[in-house]
C-alpha cells in the first residue's frame, strides 16, 4: 500500500523521478542486531540470486528497538533481525512489527518459534544447555537444570549474569513449566551454589570451569562451539538436561527477524524472509554462528551435529518475552545478580 502511494506520489511530482527513483522491490533495508560478519554473507548470496539489494546498520537490540520506535512511519527500516525470543517478542508488542502471512514460513518455521500473530519468525535455534568440567564431573551426575541446585553442586555452579536476556528467557521459560514458587525454588537453589559472583557473559563463565573456579554452568551452545574451534583440547563438553520422559528437554531460544510495521518495501522484506527459512538458506544462516536450522528438512552442519542429539522444550517462546518481567523480579528477590 505505501509502496503504491509513493510511485503515485512520484508521477505527480514527473516522470523523470520514476527514472532517477530507487527501484522499490529491489532494495531492502535490514536493521540488524546480528553481528556483521554473521548476516553479510547471507545478504550477499540473496543479492547474488536476486538482484535485491541490501542496506543494513547493526547495533545492539536495544538500540535498534529504540531506533525503530523513534523513527515511527519515517523509518527506512523493512526488516529487523534480532536474537532471542524476549526481544523478538518487545519489539512485537511495542508495536514495531507487522503480521505477515506466508504459508511458507508457516511450513518452514516450527509453530513454537514463531509468534502466534506472525510478527516474527525464528531462523536459526541455540540451545542452553549444561557445560561441565570433563576433568572434575562425569556426564552420570548431571540430569536437569534444576538439578543443579542440589547439595552435590555447592560452591561448584557458574552462572552468567542474571541481566542478560538469555538468563532471563530460560527463567521466564521456566515459569511456564513450572510455575513461579517452583522456580523461584530452583533459581535460589542454583544461587546458593554458585562457586563465585555471576559472569559478564557465556565464554568467561566456560573459561572460568576450566580455569578451576567452578565445575558446571549454563550457556549458549554456539559459545561453546567457538571456544572448542579455538581449542580443540579444551576440558569441557555439552550435556543436555531434561531428557527423561517426565521433563521437557532442552531450553532453546533462537535469532529471528520480523517484518517491519512501517517498512517501504514490505513485500521485499517477506520474500527474503521466505528465504532465510528456506532449505537453500538455512545452513548459511545457522552455521555461520554455530546454531541450529529452525527448518526441520535441513540438518546442522558436522561441527553442531557433532555435540549430539537431543530433545528441546516444545515451549512456545512467546512464552519469553511474556514472562520477561516475571522472570526479571523472580531472579531479584532470589539473589540472582
Ligand atoms: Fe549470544
Amino acid at each position: 500500500m505505501k509502496a503504491v502511494s509513493s510511485v503515485v506520489l512520484l508521477a505527480a511530482i514527473g516522470i523523470t523521478c520514476i527514472f532517477t527513483a530507487p527501484a522499490f522491490a529491489d532494495e531492502l533495508v535490514v536493521y540488524s542486531a546480528r553481528k556483521e560478519h554473521l548476516i553479510q554473507p547471507l545478504f550477499e548470496a540473496y543479492t547474488k540470486q536476486t538482484g535485491v539489494e541490501i542496506k543494513y546498520i547493526t547495533d545492539k537490540a536495544g538500540p535498534l528497538l529504540q531506533r525503530l520506535k523513534a523513527e515511527g512511519k519515517n523509518t527506512p527500516a523493512d526488516l529487523l533481525i534480532t536474537v532471542d525470543a524476549g526481544n523478538l517478542w518487545h519489539a512485537a508488542s511495542e508495536g514495531l512489527l507487522q503480521p505477515v502471512d506466508s504459508e511458507i514460513l508457516q511450513e518452514n518455521v516450527p509453530a513454537n518459534l514463531r509468534d502466534d500473530q506472525n510478527r516474527w519468525f525464528g531462523l536459526s535455534l541455540r540451545a542452553r544447555t549444561i557445560v561441565y568440567s570433563t576433568e572434575r564431573v562425569q556426564p552420570e551426575q548431571l540430569s536437569t537444570y534444576a538439578a543443579l541446585g542440589h547439595d552435590v553442586w555447592k560452591g561448584r555452579l557458574v552462572l552468567r549474569t542474571s541481566q542478560k536476556v538469555y538468563n532471563q528467557s530460560l527463567v521466564a521459560m521456566m515459569i511456564a513449566e513450572y510455575g513461579e514458587e517452583k522456580t523461584e525454588r530452583i533459581v535460589r537453589s542454583w544461587v546458593d551454589n554458585l562457586a563465585t559472583a555471576p559472569f559478564s557473559n557465556d565464554t568467561r563463565t566456560m573459561e572460568a570451569i576450566v580455569a578451576g573456579q567452578g565445575d558446571v554452568g549454563i550457556v549458549n551452545t554456539y559459545y561453546y562451539g567457538r571456544l572448542l574451534r579455538e581449542n580443540p583440547d579444551l576440558k569441557l563438553a555439552l550435556f543436555w538436561p531434561n531428557q527423561e520422559q517426565a521433563d521437557s528437554g532442552v531450553h532453546v531460544n533462537v535469532s529471528g527477524a520480523g517484518v517491519t510495521r512501517y517498512a517501504t518495501n514490505s513485500e521485499a522484506a517477506i520474500r527474503f524472509l521466505e528465504w532465510l527459512s528456506s532449505e537453500k538458506a538455512q545452513n548459511l544462516f545457522a552455521d555461520a554462528n554455530l546454531e541450529y536450522p529452525v527448518n526441520p528438512r535441513v540438518a546442522p552442519n558436522p561441527e553442531v551435529a557433532a555435540w549430539g542429539t537431543f530433545t528441546p522444550s516444545p515451549f512456545n517462546l512467546i512464552q519469553a518475552g511474556e514472562r520477561q518481567g516475571q522472570a526479571i523480579r523472580l531472579m531479584d528477590r532470589a539473589g540472582y545478580r
